[in-house]
């Protein structure tokens, strides 16, 4: 035995402490870093050995003995134990949830780094069955043959079939005893990294591109380096090359993206250009082959790692740069749970581990540039289109003057007619899915609302529904109202009805909707992206998913139908979040030769906001909204942190938030401003009251300190028994 017997672990429970165990019996002192299953409670859990210790507060006869060793080597290294106590720290969350969320779903619960899979494929007597004869006997077991005559030679692994056919087994069992199929166990397959050659040549880098290129060049050690390029200004070319330089000398590179379904281009362009095929870590891959992307960071034998959110705590072996590519996207920052920013713990990672991280965007948020004029990181400006592409122009269409039907105005309908008969390909953009967010009678006015939420249910025509969208609930959608019988008329639009709209008005176009709704279905997105670059699609209608990253080479007309909605958002942030969202599908237009417009529909075309955007752009907008907020004293002049809960009583909701009001009065002064409690905007949700409190400091060590003090207490209190409560740090929406 060690002289230091004690193990203190982290375990996913909602606690912000961890946990001390002896070691198993009768093994080796499990390493730091390494998984263990323990007892907790009358449960078992998997946690993590964050330290060895010589001894513990719980009396030897309490202290509980640790059951299986579940890595025989440390799993997890010395540097990625700190992002976690970091982001466990920093965002006041249970060190154990923080570790749980680090690791892929098949650790998480106690699978093995190295696992085995069940592989099934067809015998050759299985491939001489007929499926049609069998189907009459037992169509079940015809149809799990047909899936896997169809896989081909290498059949499919358990996972992949459970996906499929989820009641596979029963039919498998049935054919296996016939000989038709067999099982057997694999080990998972590796990540491989398919060198396919020295990677295509890209453009010529211009002036701007290069001095930017050199400027990141300065430095392989820590900087953080803002590349501020206008949309369709060559920044994706610039990490290139940088990528390349780190590629080079064996160092590993992991880019972030939003949501990489929505970015194949930029992942089949890295792969094109690198000659290395990038380890992809998102939600949308099956546990296995997520958990080989891991592993191949871990190993160092994935070079080229891009991911989501959840990727910013993957193992890297060898770390060499971080890059966040459109740093402004909400995406970024997690909103349930643990609330983290994965930007910001790429900057603190990237810190740590001395490395460069760039963050990209057209639309930089606030905070980030309130970094680069305070010093601390670099601002590169990218301010021209890359090679001869103009950017577009923006022009107001007043939808008073111009009034609209079924959202399409008369100016907008001939601007998409023009580009039209031009061979021109028209994105139409709205944020707001459905047929329409309304529906109310013609009698009595009544109005469709959620029987769970302050909300109205959203009309959904192709699938005769109402739906809320804060919490799911759904119900067929009926012709006369519930209250008085009569008939009742959807109003207002989304996306649904525009599409409708446009092909009543333009019957021979061919119009493709990408939104949520219309992209449920495995492979629709990827195919509906593909219709749009190739130019198959004449009007593309949809919802924020158009306005990321695309590059669609036939698009020349952009209209943004109902351009208000943040004009008098209640959120401190709505002007900066309304141009971002503005500007970023405005700049999908006329991205090649081709020079683009962008028309926008709006009912105040008098407020200031427009002039400041057509005339200066993100950059006017953002220096305007940077002085407004110094004044105002909110983020990033101020730090935020919120206190949320919610209780099937709204009493138990705001009692709770009035003890942690209590708790923060008294050991914070007046430094910390507290704000609340309040309802949330959307008081009632999902049959739960909410509410908030909002603390406010100009200094972080305040705000972090009074959070630290706080938390135990919260846990400890017999108000929290009735609510759920979240901290949330840095929240990027305030309700
Ligand atoms: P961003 O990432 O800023 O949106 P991209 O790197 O995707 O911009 O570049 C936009 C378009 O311009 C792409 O089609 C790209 O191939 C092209 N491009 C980028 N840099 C150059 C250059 N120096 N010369 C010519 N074309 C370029
Ligand atoms: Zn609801």
């Amino acid at each position: 035995m060690s002289d230091k017997p004690i193990l203190r672990v982290a375990v996913d429970v909602p606690l912000s402490r961890e946990f001390d165990y002896l070691p198993p019996a009768g093994a080796p002192l499990p390493d730091i870093g390494s998984r263990v299953r323990v007892p907790f409670g009358r449960r078992r859990e998997v946690g993590v050995v964050m330290a060895h210790a010589e001894n513990s507060d719980v009396p030897a006869t309490k202290i509980r003995r640790c059951g299986e060793l579940l890595d025989s080597k440390a799993l997890l290294s010395a540097a990625d134990l700190w992002l976690i106590r970091f982001t466990s720290d920093y965002y006041h969350h249970p060190v154990g949830e923080v570790a749980a969320a680090a690791l892929p779903s098949l650790l998480r619960h106690g699978k093995a780094l190295h696992p085995t899979v069940e592989r099934i494929v067809v015998t050759t007597g299985g491939e001489q069955i007929d499926t049609t004869t069998l189907a009459r006997r037992a169509p079940k077991q015809s149809l799990l043959l047909e899936t896997l005559i169809d896989a081909g030679g290498d059949g499919l692994d358990a996972e992949q079939l459970s996906e499929m056919l989820p009641n596979w087994r029963r039919a498998a069992k049935g054919l296996a005893e016939k000989g038709a199929i067999s099982v057997f166990s694999q080990r998972a397959d590796e990540f491989d990294e398919q060198l396919s050659g020295a990677g295509a040549a890209g453009p010529t880098l211009n002036a701007e591109q290069d001095a930017a290129l050199g400027t990141l060049r300065n430095s392989n050690r820590f900087g953080a380096y803002l590349l501020d390029g206008v949309t369709g200004s060559g920044k994706t070319e610039v990490y290139l090359q940088r990528v390349r330089d780190f590629l080079k000398h064996g160092k590993q590179v992991l880019i972030l993206v939003p949501e990489i379904g929505l970015t194949p281009q930029l992942v089949s362009r890295l792969g094109e250009r690198l000659g290395v095929q990038p380890a992809l870590l998102h939600s949308g891959l099956s546990n296995s082959a997520r958990l080989a992307s891991w592993r191949a960071a871990r190993s160092g034998a994935a070079r080229l790692l891009v991911g989501t959110r959840s990727a910013v705590f993957t193992p890297l072996k060898n770390p060499g740069l971080i890059i966040v590519d459109e740093e402004h996207d909400p995406s970024f920052k997690q909103q349930e749970g643990l609330r983290y920013s994965a930007r910001d713990l790429a900057i603190a990672r990237a810190k740590k581990l001395d490395i460069p991280v760039i963050l990209g965007s057209a639309t930089p948020t606030l905070e980030m540039l309130q970094h680069c004029r305070s010093g601390a990181y670099r601002h590169i400006v990218l301010p021209a289109r890359a090679g001869g592409a103009r950017p577009p122009t923006l022009q107001l269409i007043d939808t008073v003057r111009s009034p609209s039907v079924d959202g399409i105005s008369e100016s907008l309908a001939a601007a998409i007619q023009k580009h039209l008969l031009a061979d021109g390909q028209v994105l139409i953009f709205l944020n707001r899915r459905g047929f329409a967010p309304t529906l109310i009678c013609n009698q009595c006015g009544h109005i469709a609302g959620c029987e769970r939420c302050d909300s109205r249910l959203t009309v959904h025509a192709g699938s005769r529904q109402l739906r809320c969208h804060h919490c799911g609930a759904c119900r067929p959608l009926r012709e006369q109202c519930d209250e008085c019988g009569e008939t009742v008329t959807p109003l207002g639009e989304g996306t649904e009805r525009l599409e409708d709209s446009l092909t009543r008005r333009f019957p021979a176009a061919v119009i493709r909707r990408i939104d949520s709704d219309s992209t449920q279905l495995k492979g629709a997105m990827h195919e509906a992206l593909e219709s749009a670059t190739l130019g198959h699609a004449n009007i593309l209608v949809g919802t924020q998913m158009l306005s990321k990253g695309h590059h669609f080479p036939h698009l020349t007309l952009v209209g943004i139908v109902n351009a208000d909605q943040g004009l008098f958002g209640t959120d401190f942030r709505s002007a900066e979040r309304m141009a971002q969202s503005i500007v970023q599908v405005a700049g999908r237009a006329g991205r090649e030769s081709r020079q683009g417009e962008v028309l926008i529909q709006t009912a105040y075309p008098e407020n200031p906001f427009w002039p400041t955007l057509i005339e200066g752009g993100y950059g006017r907008i953002s220096a305007e909204a940077l002085a407004e907020r110094e004044i105002t004293r909110w983020p990033p002049f101020t730090r935020l942190a919120l206190l949320r809960s919610a209780a099937h009583k709204k009493a138990d909701s705001h009692r709770f938030l009035d003890v942690a009001r209590r708790h923060l009065s008294n050991a914070a002064g007046d430094a910390l401003r507290i704000l609340g409690p309040v309802d949330a905007p959307m008081a009632r949700r999902a049959g739960r009251y909410r509410a908030q409190l909002l603390l406010q400091s100009s200094d972080r060590a305040t705000l972090h300190r009074a959070l630290r003090s706080l938390r135990p207490l919260l846990e400890d209190d017999a108000s929290a028994r009735k609510v759920r409560w979240s901290i949330d740090v840095d929240p990027v929406e305030l309700f």
